[in-house]
């Protein structure tokens, strides 16, 4: 790999990459030494202390993402990066078929994503340099796993920021229109080229299969997508009531519901809103709910918005819910932190005038790892509460 630059950082730069921060947005770089876009280049403080190596965008307000300290940049990173991050999964993500082998920032990858599917990987490169690097890392990536096929799910729209197309295309080998994976002993279709995220939210892989120990009696699943989490109920409880206003997702939760033999799971093309509301008036009353809905706060703006849609739907949960029963509720809005949807559900008990216990306080899946003082890296809050009266 050639490598270029220097590209020197003012001192509050240098201060941020010294903090452990991977970002050095485009106000901190005092000089880019001539680096072309998406190159791997050296970094330096503005007396020339080294930093390390980073990757280089042209375009984005985030100009460099660090990827090494120190004054040496090992040849062949972006394989031994990788595998590092594969071996890694050994660990958490043991016997998975379907999960992220590479997390970005989360795996020192910045602007990488690769998600398996069984015998098929799904790749985003989300910034100049993992788009220019993508020969290396496809090549990295059938050494490593030799796959069946590899698609690259490049739609979202942050790479805009960078001066990318959208691109949905196979890269290597074949990839058929649906692939089957296990989550547990649940089986699940992706569609690895239109569905959400790269096909299922892998993020709440874990989840689902923790939602087992408590799900038990009448279950509810709004916001089920596929019905990651309503599936997984349905092993456990006499019946579970999946909803979504997505007709299509709702078709594949029917028949990922049929391939799996269950035939206690009924659908409700529906608003959520306003389904809690009329299940709550019509009396009905349920032992697990689940609330995954989409990030209600997608920017600093909309948190206030937010906070009151969280708040509503988990109040009308907790209405919903038969003393001890468990609800499991998640936000992945980031803008929304740990505390703060505490504070909501806390809100929520008090005006549903339940008294309620935090079982646990989860996460995205380890396989998608935070970084410790990166804050960015961290969204998704999945808590386990249980309505005591
Ligand atoms: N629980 C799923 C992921 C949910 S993604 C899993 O674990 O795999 C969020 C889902 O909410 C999407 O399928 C979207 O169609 C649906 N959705 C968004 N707004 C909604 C609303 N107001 N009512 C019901 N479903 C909604």
């Amino acid at each position: 790999m050639s490598i270029e630059g220097p590209v020197v950082v003012s001192r509050k730069g240098q201060a941020r990459v010294e903090r452990g921060h991977p970002w050095v947005f485009r106000s901190d770089v005092l000089r880019d030494g001539g680096a072309t876009p998406g190159a791997v280049v050296r970094v330096e403080g503005p007396r020339g202390e080294p930093l390390g190596f980073a990757l280089w965008s042209s375009r984005s307000e985030i100009r460099l993402r660090m990827i090494e300290r120190g004054e040496r940049l090992p040849d062949g990173f972006w394989r031994a990066r990788i595998e590092r991050a594969l071996e890694w999964r050994k660990t958490v993500a043991t016997g998975a078929e379907a999960y992220r082998v590479v997390h970005g920032e989360g795996d020192g990858l910045p602007s990488l994503v690769v998600d398996r599917y069984g015998e098929h990987l799904s790749i985003q490169t989300l910034s100049q340099a993992t788009e220019r690097a993508k020969p290396e890392i496809v090549a990295a990536l059938v050494e490593l796993l030799s796959p069946a096929g590899i698609v690259e799910r490049n739609d979202p729209r942050v790479r805009r920021l960078e001066g990318l197309e959208p691109a949905v295309s196979v890269l290597h080998g074949e990839v058929p229109e649906t692939v089957e994976v296990a989550e547990g002993d649940v089986r699940l279709r992706a569609d690895l080229r239109h569905g959400q995220k790269t096909g299922l939210f892998l993020d709440q892989r874990e989840n689902h299969l923790a939602v087992r120990r408590y799900a038990r009696g009448r279950a509810l699943d709004c916001f089920t997508y596929d019905g990651g989490f309503a599936l997984q109920m349905a092993r456990q409880c006499d019946s579970v009531i999946a909803v979504d206003l997505s007709a299509e997702s709702l078709e594949r939760v029917k028949s990922n519901a049929a391939r799996n033999g269950l035939g206690n799971v009924e659908t409700r093309d529906a608003n959520a809103f306003d389904l809690l509301r009329s299940l709550e008036s019509a009396g009905e009353r349920f032992d697990t709910i689940v609330l995954d809905p989409p990030a209600f706060a997608k920017s600093r703006d909309a948190v206030e918005k937010a906070v009151r849609g969280y708040k509503e739907i988990n109040l009308r949960a907790l209405k919903l819910l038969r003393p001890g029963g468990t609800l499991v509720t998640c936000s992945c809005s980031y803008h929304v932190h740990e505390d703060g949807f505490e504070s909501i559900l806390e809100a929520a008990a008090v005006d549903a005038g339940a008294a309620v216990t935090i079982v646990e306080k989860r996460r995205q899946a380890r396989d998608h790892p935070v970084l410790l003082g990166v804050p960015e890296t961290s969204y998704l809050k999945c808590f386990v509460l249980r309505r005591l009266f």
